[in-house]
């Protein structure tokens, strides 16, 4: 099975402010792409040939589980973009509310998360096995997946995303990002 790049789902220029089309074009246009060839250039040969995104992360280990998840990681963060911000309605605020008290606290917990993970990695919304929402963070390429919790929203705290419109401010770009957020696409993925 060879590996491809999905498209972004809207306008290099459709995140700005906060995330600007020069980051787009190095955070989509080099470094996801890298890791799909990366991925494609390990797999021939091993017992992943054939296997989809999911068992590869579910499986793998070293660099093929690393590229692989960093190919998912960052597909799923893109697509929970997009969107004007503000705040959930409906089922997932009421699941929010219920796990955090309201969503003010959910961002302050959540923000807590993905700057105080140290060194490159993601901040996690999940929905545990017991059906409830959970806020996890995770070091380099890894995913809740191989924890059996179910990502419904993540934030890239690698470096080179939020290098070029941050510089070493993460705590700013995590502050921003709220704005760009696709809650109708985290919503779905209940
Ligand atoms: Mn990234």
């Amino acid at each position: 099975m060879k590996f491809e790049l999905p498209p972004l789902p809207y306008a290099p220029q459709a995140l700005e402010p906060v995330i600007s089309a020069n980051t787009i074009s190095f955070h989509h246009g080099k470094h996801h792409l890298a890791y799909v060839n990366n991925l494609n250039n390990l797999i021939p040969g091993t017992r992943f040939e054939n296997s989809t995104l999911e068992q590869i992360i579910l499986e793998a280990e070293g660099g093929i589980f690393n590229n692989a998840a960093q190919v998912w990681n960052h597909t799923f963060y893109w697509e929970g973009l997009g969107g004007k911000g503000g705040a959930p309605t409906g089922k997932l605020l009421q699941m929010i509310n219920d796990a955090f008290g309201s969503f003010d606290q959910f961002k302050v917990l959540f923000a807590d998360a993905a700057v105080k993970q140290f060194g490159s990695g993601w901040a996690w919304l999940v929905v545990d096995a017991a059906g409830k929402l959970v806020i996890t963070a995770t070091s380099n390429a890894g995913n809740p997946l191989r924890e059996g919790l179910k990502p419904i929203f993540t934030c890239d705290v690698w470096e080179h995303a939020y290098y070029l419109d941050f510089q070493n401010r993460r705590p700013d770009y995590v502050k921003a990002f709220w704005d760009i957020v696709n809650w109708e696409k985290v919503a779905e993925r209940l």
